[in-house]
């Protein structure tokens, strides 16, 4: 693989611009149609023509060689799917247990850390917060709780790989719902351990 240089780039604090990414992707409502707790209403809405981007990550990514780091903004767009707040669709990290971090930069929001074995811990996200992540806790999901967009940065080991399919198949152990108008944290009925 090409060794690269020494860089630099800009991130705009307000808007969550990176002024130069090399991988982006808008995931839609009918992507997360898999993950989504309450799927009869993602179909409902489908059926009414409506399949809104719900989130898209704007990445900055190195070789995926053991030592080089990758890093990127996220934002979820504000809203809900049936109860559930606007979330992305999580991951576990396949090649190691790799640790990440995630700096808030607009908005509020949570992020989901899931062992393999089912413990699950949430961490505020919001403008100027840090969460880590360590990488045992190497299954992610991040949600939007608040009323406007949930901008995050994101910064993780380039050789982590990224495991959906597990996600997608057995869910994760909690879900973050609407109660009486606040965030709460639940337990996903559809989850296999
Ligand atoms: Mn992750």
């Amino acid at each position: 693989m090409k060794k690269i240089e020494p860089f630099s780039l800009d991130l705009d604090f307000e808007s969550g611009k990176l002024s130069f990414y090399n991988k982006k992707a808008e995931i839609r409502l009918s992507d997360l149609a898999p993950y989504a707790y309450n799927t009869k209403v993602i179909e409902e809405r489908l059926a009414r023509n409506e399949n809104p981007v719900i989130y898209s990550y704007y990445d900055r990514v190195q070789p995926s060689t053991i030592g080089e780091m990758n890093f990127g903004i996220t934002i979820i767009l504000p809203g809900k799917i049936g109860d559930e707040y606007n979330f992305t669709r999580g991951h576990y990290h396949t090649n190691m247990e790799p640790g990440e971090i995630y700096i808030g930069i607009q908005g509020e929001g949570l992020l989901l850390a899931q062992k393999r074995n089912g413990s699950c811990k949430s961490e505020t996200i919001e403008r100027g917060r840090v969460v880590y992540a360590p990488g045992d806790w190497n299954g992610h999901r991040t949600v939007n709780t608040g009323k406007d967009k949930l901008i995050f940065f994101t910064i993780e080991q380039a050789a982590s790989g990224h495991d959906y399919e597990t996600v997608r198949r057995n869910g994760l152990a909690k879900l973050v719902v609407e109660e009486d108008g606040k965030p709460k944290l639940i337990d996903n009925p559809k989850y296999k351990p």
